[in-house]
């Protein structure tokens, strides 16, 4: 099997940016220059090729991430979609992980958005390479500099822009190349812009320079010494510095009049990393837990990470695949180092955005779907049987809002279940839960959106109308105090007696933290077998909540002491006991109830600032910043989840639909108490 295209010529690149930004539009450019997509589609019209689920056009957003491939100056760039919504986190989460570039685009006009920034972070996390594009340059209050200064100060980073826009709003006549020394004209260019722009470009090629020689030795040696720095000098330094996330370089451009793809194309192949650039995942072997180095290279063992399963309509069920190591044939048998299952690949497929080209191998680099794998999900490794390795898997966020669901027809209750548990595949976020006292099925998921997104997916897609319920908040229960707790469950009846017997320290643990359960147990005071069986009784109380019946987070629990009889111990009966300590434990710790808070943007237009700043005073917001520029001003604050219902449709209503927002969950906090009495009270089980 030899290669398609060399290791170096591969920019596996997610297109990043906040909502409207124009992410989906400079996809479909990007597709139109390379030549995949024919017709170069709108999201105004609703035809973008990108955007290929049904309610995507609908509502203008890109919710799943589609990979597709293209080809400029003899490199593959596979695009891995990302949503540009944060509800949808995990999707973005999942995307960045398997990603070696990104792209992130900024609207000229908002600059840096709050969804921008936290995305941002996520990306650093991974450690994604990434490059600016600032969008939007021909509308009005378009301001680049201002753009670039708030990359600067809000996402902590030296960008340093390599084009300038020549002219803005109507005038933007032309891309001003500091790398290539050159003026890119549109057409029509203003005589007098053009003159003015040969003085700009002359400055600030040489800051350009001066910023690069700070920070790049082979920049600075000739640069001392009075040389000439050739452009090519230039774009090496530009994709050391980039590689290593020292800056990011900044372009400009327009997508929607197509103006500066072209430029952004040949940056993505001169400064985004290949996957030889990328520092190798980490892995550990699956059977030692010992470290293993997987070097991108088609000569080691086969490995791939399954980042996205997708039921498709008409082709079943795809798992979409990074190879990080190894080349691996269509129908070879592979080891799920995460299940433990050895499975066999079917069919692998290349993704264009309209068409699929089917492959008989994948090698390192490459993104492929793969038709045939029954057992393997989201954040699965596959790999070569005698080399068994293991990438850290993804964790996802727990879903903070659920709602009751029905089908509106009876008879449709299976094809529900039946969706229902086919979206819970593909989304890690999106959980389903039968209520045994009730017999209803619950749904829970990020958001009132990401909700009702995915109950039209099952309208769409699998033809089921569905009633929903009131959404409801996931509050959580935690404790304040550490204590520590005996349990004790005897029982003498005759034969066979029970015999378990428990001491618990139960203290608080960060938030976000989780469960942590410690055994401490020295010399045997209870034998080991039986360990297993107080984490599981601790477990049960945990998820069956304490004050409310809401699940109880953020507890550390250590087993330090207890004792057990020779005949009458027995795995119930320290289940039992851990339970029993558990249940007085939690009560003596003074618990509280948390509620999910999330983190919103607003942006509208000043005069119905005030009207909003009463709206969310009512909601029990907290102001975090207002920042006004010209004729607009962007709040950010912090919301209660419980008090954004109806959010979306009175923000409409009170700027005639022109401010716009965005939110997402941002952590866990406690409840006021007057609150938290009412929720006891209707839970029915202050104990
Ligand atoms: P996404 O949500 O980031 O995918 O953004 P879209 O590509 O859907 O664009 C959002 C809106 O901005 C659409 O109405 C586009 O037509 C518009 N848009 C995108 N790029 C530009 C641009 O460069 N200039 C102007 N004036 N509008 C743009």
């Amino acid at each position: 099997m030899s290669r398609t295209f060399p290791l170096e010529k591969i920019r596996n690149i997610g297109i990043i940016a906040h909502i409207d930004a124009g992410k989906t539009t400079a996809t479909e450019m990007i597709l139109h220059h390379t030549r995949r997509t024919y017709k170069v589609g709108s999201v105004d019209e609703g035809t973008a090729v990108m955007d290929w689920m049904e309610q995507e056009r609908e509502r203008g957003i890109t919710i799943t991430s589609a990979a597709t491939t293209c080809h400029w100056r003899e490199h593959c760039i596979n695009i891995i979609d990302t949503p540009g919504h944060v509800d949808f986190t995990a999707e973005v989460e999942r995307s960045l992980r398997v990603l070696d570039g990104g792209v992130v685009i900024f609207d000229g006009v908002a600059g840096v958005e709050a969804q921008s920034e936290a995305v941002w972070r996520q990306a650093d996390k991974y450690g994604v390479a990434r490059i600016c594009f600032i969008n939007k340059m021909d509308r009005i209050g378009a301001d680049f500099h201002h753009t670039v200064t708030m990359i600067n100060e809000r996402l902590r980073i030296k960008a340093l822009p390599i084009q300038l826009p020549l002219g803005s709003e109507k005038l933007f006549r032309g891309i001003i190349d500091l790398v290539e020394n050159k003026i890119i004209a549109f057409p029509d260019p203003n005589p007098a812009l053009i003159e003015e722009s040969e003085t700009l470009l002359a400055k600030h090629r040489q800051a350009l320079i001066e910023n690069l020689a700070e920070l790049d030795e082979q920049i600075m040696l000739p640069y001392l010494s009075g040389q000439d720095i050739a452009a090519s000098q230039i774009k090496a330094a530009i994709r050391r510095l980039t590689i290593s996330n020292r800056i990011v370089p900044v372009l400009c451009g327009s997508a929607l009049k197509d103006r500066g793809i072209q430029p952004l194309l040949d940056a993505i192949v001169d400064y985004l990393p290949s996957p030889l650039d990328s520092p190798p995942p980490s892995a550990t072997n699956s059977k030692s837990g010992k470290e293993i180095l997987c070097l991108a290279s088609d000569d080691e063992p086969f490995s791939a990470l399954a980042f996205k399963t997708v039921s498709d309509l008409f082709m079943g069920r795809l798992v979409y695949l990074r190879v990080y190591s190894g080349m691996v044939k269509a129908g070879a048998q592979v080891l799920n180092s995460t299940t433990g299952k050895k499975e066999r690949l079917g069919k692998l497929y290349v993704m264009h955005a309209d068409h699929r080209e089917e492959v008989d191998h994948a090698e390192t680099g490459s993104i492929v779907a793969n038709l045939g794998l029954k057992m393997t999900s989201t954040g699965d490794t596959l790999c070569e049987p005698t080399r068994p390795v293991l990438f850290e898997t993804i964790r996802f966020a727990e879903p903070v809002l659920s709602m009751a669901v029905e089908p509106k027809s009876k008879a449709d209750q299976d094809k529900l279940d039946n969706a229902l548990a086919k979206l819970a595949v593909e989304d890690p976020t999106f959980k389903i839960y039968h209520d045994k006292e009730t017999g209803q099925t619950l749904v829970s998921g990020m958001g009132e959106l990401h909700l009702e997104v995915l109950m039209e997916r099952v309208f769409r897609e699998y033809s089921v109308k569905v009633n929903a319920g009131k959404p409801q908040v996931a509050y959580k229960e935690t404790i304040t105090l550490p204590v520590e707790s005996e349990g004790r469950f005897v029982r003498q009846s005759g034969g066979k007696g029970q015999y378990g017997h428990v001491w618990l320290r139960i203290e608080p643990g960060e938030r976000g933290s989780g469960f942590e359960f410690r055994d401490q147990i020295r010399s045997g005071a209870i034998p080991k077998e039986f360990i297993p069986s107080v984490e599981t009784g601790v477990k049960t109380v945990l998820q069956s909540g304490g004050l409310t019946g809401y699940p109880v987070i953020d507890v550390k629990v250590t087993l330090y002491d207890g004792s057990f009889h020779e005949v009458d111990s027995s795995d119930v009966a320290f289940r039992m006991a851990a339970f029993m300590a558990m249940r007085d434990g939690i009560d003596k710790a003074e618990p509280i109830i948390l509620e999910p808070i999330m983190e919103v943007e607003i942006t509208t237009p000043n005069q119905f600032l005030g009207d909003i700043i009463g709206d969310l005073n009512s909601r029990r917001a907290h102001i975090e910043s207002i920042e006004s520029r010209d004729e607009s001003s962007a709040v950010r604050c912090l919301v209660p989840l419980a008090e954004t219902f109806g959010f979306a449709g009175d923000l409409r209503s009170r700027s005639q639909g022109r401010a716009s927002y965005t939110m997402h969950f941002h952590r866990y906090e406690q409840l006021p108490q007057d609150l938290a009495k009412q929720i006891a009270a209707r839970m029915g089980r202050s104990r």
